[in-house]
């Protein structure tokens, strides 16, 4: 425990805290791995998420961010826990310059590739990430040719054994990508996933799914039975669906059978984990209808995660900050009970989901006065 946690607990400001110390603010990793009667303290320390389930250490194309920058970055902003999600997708190698996001250049494809993973694995090999528990993610799959998923999920073991242990970000339908050339995968091809969930089922590897739900053009829920039968043909995979199913082409579905029709999942579909990364759930939805989502992740908080969905785009213009994205999407968390602030904000679902509980496990929250 440092100086500057010290003085938290003690309840001093935080900014005389910081300008004691000059240490960064928040947990670390010993907080998670030896549990001290020292509690997390919401009145005092900042309500940040501290378990980045939802990060991508690199971009589509363009420059990085560094892989030194990224840990910097989240030691800075009080990030213990990284999900690293490649990205999946990458524009051509010699795309022309600018071409940093797929949205820079709508000409070109943006397909599935091992790329940014096998870059994420070559820097953790090579640097570790001291101070930061970091879970590398396959986002290899093209969900449309599963086929060819088992052999490169060999290649992984081949390279990496035993360093991935979450498969996704990968994406079912992702109408963002359409003009890059992306279409929604079929029920026919998820029907022919069954030799590598096979695989992700024995080594209990979640699945992390982009499925968009719909769109605000009359069809909202136009692709809710993609996910449904995955989650139906595979009820005994642990699947975590991104973003609420929600995307910048459905800003304005009504709250109220947003919610009801995500209980409805989570009743029927009990292996279905949600996330709640990427800012666009706090612009568009949490802000608007903020105590009806309260309840909602308040009662299921067990099955719910968090993060930024930050992209490590290096030159992007305007600037894609780290900071910001963690703060939007964090907003949230401070509006949750203690139980839910614990198991999505610290990271305890996150945790006990990936199996990594019989080493971390997120402090207790101090009883408020
Ligand atoms: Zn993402």
């Amino acid at each position: 425990m440092n100086v500057c946690r010290l003085l938290f607990r003690s309840a001093v400001p935080a900014t005389l805290a910081m300008a004691f110390s000059g240490a960064a603010v928040g947990l670390t990793l010993e907080d998670y791995t030896n549990p001290s009667p020292a509690c997390f303290n919401r009145a005092t320390q900042p309500h940040l998420t501290v378990a980045d389930t939802h990060i991508h250490f690199r971009p589509f194309g363009g420059e990085s961010v560094s892989y030194h920058d990224m840990l910097k970055l989240m030691a800075d902003n009080g990030v213990v826990f990284g999900g690293v999600m490649g990205i999946g997708q990458r524009l051509p190698w010699d795309a022309r310059p600018g071409c940093d996001s797929y949205q820079d250049c709508r000409d070109l494809p943006a397909n599935p590739t091992i790329k940014n993973d096998f870059v994420n694995a070559a820097n953790f090999a090579e640097f570790k990430s001291p101070g930061r528990q970091l879970v590398f993610s396959m986002t290899f799959p093209d969900l449309a040719r599963p086929a060819e998923i088992p052999a490169l999920i060999a290649l992984y073991d081949k390279e990496y054994p035993g360093l991935f242990k979450l498969m996704g970000e990968a994406n079912v339908v992702k109408q963002a990508l359409f003009p890059n050339g992306h279409v929604p995968v079929t029920t026919a091809q998820i029907d022919q996933w069954a030799d590598f969930m096979k695989i992700l089922r024995e080594r209990n590897i979640p699945l992390a799914l982009h499925s968009d739900l719909g769109n605000d053009t009359g069809e909202p829920t136009k692709y809710r039975l993609l996910l449904e039968h995955v989650l139906r043909t595979y009820p005994d995979n642990k699947i975590i669906w991104l973003h609420l199913g929600m995307s910048s082409q459905q800003v304005a579905m009504d709250p109220l059978n947003h919610i009801l029709l995500l209980q409805g999942m989570l009743d029927r579909f009990p292996n279905l984990y949600l996330d709640i990364s990427w800012g666009v759930l706090e612009q568009n939805y949490f802000s608007k209808y903020r105590q009806g989502y309260v309840d909602f992740i308040n009662r299921n908080s067990s099955r719910i995660i968090t993060g930024s969905d930050y992209v490590a785009y290096k030159n992007k213009q305007p600037a894609y900050n780290y900071a910001d994205e963690l703060k939007t999407s964090s907003a949230m968390n401070a509006y949750l009970n203690n139980d839910a602030f614990r198991n999505i904000a610290l990271g305890q679902t996150y945790l006990t989901l990936l199996g990594m509980n019989a080493t971390y496990n997120a402090p207790q929250i101090c009883p408020s006065r």
